[in-house]
């Protein structure tokens, strides 16, 4: 059962509308030419003028689907436009964290829309919390599903005009298999790193890694190197291969760092990179050794092996000096 006081204060907060977030720019061609050609979307009413003007709506609109995007703060979180509000329509999601439904999921987004936007028109839109359900279990865990509502407009001198509304559904849950910190008093179980599903083609690669080698797949027929491990040749189409040791030299071509959601049984933050061996293929492998501050494009690396729950063994890189 939910408790009483958070069930009044979430119904305390269910119809608040929040105040409004405007647009960076104007709609604008540009950005519609970008989106366009991003999404695949090759509808001559959105990017080629001389078409849009003999249609009904006399001229280039935005893909409605675009709505959304007009208001975006950009790269930057929480980066909006002076005048934009500070309040946050999530805080019932705050406010139900404090009572341990801590964990989120998107269940659905809907759009829909009342005209299209033209060029030059700038947008705002304002957020409602248009309902919170009854408390429900589900499989996921006990929660309850919140609606926002952002209905969008366009200023106008004689009265803005709406254009769309955005309906953004979660579920805020307890999860079904969390215990409250309190009651845990056996030691936590460990949970042991998952193991790779193993083929014929992927073999080799892992029982390089029980001896300590890092080996790559070589074609036979014209020497082309590959990774990750295939059946076929990409450059020759010949399917003999044999393998070579890499030196296990390598630099950083390019890297994640996981914060959230933290999974068992990695440690957090996670730095995971996209490694460049020196013989000229690259693979993805865990970063030690290193904090985040210091990962740098280019950085040189060195493999390292570290077998896990006595059973699996992976190529980890750990930076070296150049
Ligand atoms: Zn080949």
């Amino acid at each position: 059962m939910a408790d009483p006081q958070l069930l009044s204060n979430v119904r305390a907060l269910v119809g608040r509308q929040y105040g409004r977030v405007y647009a960076w720019d104007e709609v604008n061609a540009p950005m519609i030419r970008q989106w366009c050609e991003v999404m695949g979307v090759d509808n001559p009413l959105y990017t080629e003028p001389a078409f849009a003007l003999g249609t009904q709506h006399e001229g280039l609109i935005a893909p409605p689907a675009m709505l959304q995007v007009w208001t975006m703060e950009g790269l930057h979180a929480n980066n909006y436009p002076p005048g934009s509000t500070d309040e946050n329509p999530y805080e019932v999601l705050k406010e139900m964290e404090a009572y341990g439904y801590a964990s989120t999921v998107a269940v659905n987004s809907e759009l829909s829309f009342t005209r299209p936007v033209r060029l030059g028109e700038k947008l705002y839109y304002t957020t409602r919390l248009d309902s919170v359900g009854d408390e429900k279990t589900t499989a996921l865990g006990t929660g309850f599903f919140v609606t926002l509502v952002m209905s969008h407009f366009v200023e106008k001198a004689g009265g803005d005009e709406p254009v769309g509304e955005l309906l953004f559904r979660v579920f805020k849950f307890r999860a079904a298999n969390a215990q409250a910190p309190a009651k845990v008093e056996s030691t936590p179980v460990k949970v042991k790193r998952s193991l790779p599903g193993i083929s014929d083609d992927t073999r080799f690669f892992w029982e390089g890694c029980d001896k300590g080698q890092l080996l790559i797949q070589r074609c036979t027929a014209c020497q082309t190197l590959r990774h990750p491990p295939a059946p076929v040749c990409i450059e020759c189409h010949s399917f003999d291969w044999d393998t070579l040791q890499a030196s296990g030299r390598a630099t950083l071509y390019s890297f994640v760092v996981m914060h959230y959601p933290e999974v068992p049984p990695f440690d957090y933050p996670n730095p995971i990179g996209l490694i460049e061996l020196e013989e000229g293929v690259r693979l993805i492998a865990g970063l030690i050794g290193i904090e985040r501050e210091q990962l740098q494009i280019g950085q040189r690396l060195q493999v390292e092996f570290q077998t896990f729950d006595d059973q699996l063994t992976l190529p980890l890189f750990r930076p070296v000096e150049a």
